[in-house]
């Protein structure tokens, strides 16, 4: 899967980045729409999450100090995401 996931990013899927969850109430609700979307619906999980293939912004943020992130696995265990990552990807449910 981690595969598809990069091929669907490095052929341009236009991700909702914008706007970065600040507090905890719109991170709340940006999981409560993740939520509601049919578990098999990859592509819908990654525009709404707003994956890129890059490092994110001017500081460089990506899911490899993200809190989410187990390293040896290389998996996203955000339940909402739950899916494989690379350590350079970013999405805007990124946290420390
Ligand atoms: S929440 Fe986002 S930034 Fe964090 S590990 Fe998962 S995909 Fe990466």
């Amino acid at each position: 899967m981690r595969e598809r996931i990069g091929k669907l990013l490095a052929d341009g899927l236009k991700t909702q980045t914008e706007p970065f969850p600040e507090t905890a109430r719109e991170f709340s609700r940006l999981l409560d729409e993740l939520y509601r979307l049919p578990p098999d619906d990859l592509r819908g999980k990654l525009v709404l999450s707003g994956f890129t293939d890059t490092p994110y912004g001017p500081e460089r943020m990506r899911c490899q100090e993200c809190m989410y992130y187990l390293v040896h696995r290389k998996w996203c265990d955000l339940p909402e995401l739950a899916v494989p990552v690379e350590a350079d990807w970013w999405c805007r449910l990124w946290r420390i």
